[in-house]
């Protein structure tokens, strides 16, 4: 509902659940599919066991394993990131454990979004479209320039107008999709470095992709709206990060275990889908809640697509992903 007033929309944040296939190592444990979709908002646990079954447990969209990349950008991502042409900020972000799909599925998206917005682009002639693009990474609370690396760690600053800014980020103006592509794998490969086999970085750090479009009329009708909006595109840490207990319920001793961004936007996100405006939300708990302020809640759209393993022998860690998503809703 455009022109809402001076009321701030408050819009419900879209969340969806994502189950992969049996990898090829799970298939060849012998691991057994842990899961029922019982219709394709539903999902519920198998009864393989002598627990209890969990669930059902609902959701905007629950995707089987037999889903592709295509339809859970449409059905799960599409309306939220396309609001950026009009102006609204959105947020879409991959949330679950380690090897749940997360990069697969945010690369599925984020291609599918870059072929629709080109093409909104291509069929809105009368308008002029500006598009930026950046890259971050968050690892152990330090922000690295994914396009810079050698610029090392960035500061965070509050700026008055645009709130929380990131330090000397650079941001390359987009010429076309295939630009687009290139900018993005480029980042990829930036994230890669550094990463050793003994510390699997990949699953510890977050990484932010962030496109800005700017639109105005070409020509000034007298009428002529611009819009500026960022669209988000974020692979989260692995989920097994946000806890602060052992798979046993024993709190974890090393606080290096856990991971500060993700459980304030764990937090923030339950608070945002608390309703009521419940309170203090705690974005400055994280560098990660900080730089997405402004495209997380108020009038911004947010869509997280949850990721899980279907296997029997990650059921604890695909439950907790399950809780997550469902004190989002
Ligand atoms: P994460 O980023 O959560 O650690 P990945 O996206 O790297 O997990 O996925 C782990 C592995 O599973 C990769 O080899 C990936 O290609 C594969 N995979 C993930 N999701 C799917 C899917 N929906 N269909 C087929 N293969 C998938
Ligand atoms: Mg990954």
């Amino acid at each position: 509902t455009p022109g809402g007033g001076t009321k701030a929309r408050e819009e419900k944040i879209l969340v969806t659940v994502r189950v992969r296939p049996l990898s090829p190592k799970e298939q060849a444990a012998y691991d057994l599919i842990a899961w029922e979709f019982a219709d394709e908002h539903t999902i519920i646990s198998k009864n393989l066991t002598h627990e209890r079954a969990t669930g059902p447990y609902s959701f905007d969209k629950v995707f089987d394993p037999s889903c592709s990349n295509q339809k859970v950008y449409e059905e799960g991502a599409r309306d939220v990131a396309l609001s950026v042409l009009s102006g609204i900020n959105a947020t879409i972000f991959a949330y679950g454990q380690t090897s749940s799909g997360k990069t697969f599925t945010m690369r599925g998206i984020t291609e599918n979004a870059i072929k629709d917005i080109y093409e909104h682009i291509n069929i809105t002639p009368e308008r002029d479209f500006v598009l930026k693009f950046s890259a971050l990474e968050i690892y152990n609370e330090t922000v690295v320039d994914l396009l810079n690396r050698d610029s090392g760690s960035l500061r965070l600053l509050d700026d008055p107008e645009k709130g929380t800014i990131v330090e000397k980020q650079i941001e390359e103006a987009v010429e076309d999709a295939q630009h687009l592509r290139h900018l993005i794998s480029n980042s990829e490969a930036q994230r890669q470095v550094g990463e050793t086999a003994l510390n699997d970085k990949s699953s510890r750090s977050h990484q932010i992709i962030r496109l800005t479009i700017e639109s105005s009329l070409r020509e000034n009708t007298g009428c002529s709206r611009s819009f500026l909006a960022s669209l988000y595109l974020v692979d989260l840490a692995g989920s097994e990060r946000a806890s602060q207990t052992n798979a046993d319920g024993t709190r974890l001793k090393e606080g290096s275990h856990i991971n500060r961004s993700l459980l304030t936007l764990t937090t923030v996100i339950r608070k945002l889908s608390g309703g009521k405006r419940s309170g203090h939300i705690p974005y400055r708990d994280s560098k990660l809640t900080r730089i997405l302020q402004s495209s997380l809640g108020g009038n911004a759209r947010t869509a997280i697509v949850c990721t899980m393993s279907p296997a029997l022998g990650h059921v604890e860690q695909s439950r907790n992903t399950l809780i997550f998503a469902t004190s989002a809703k």
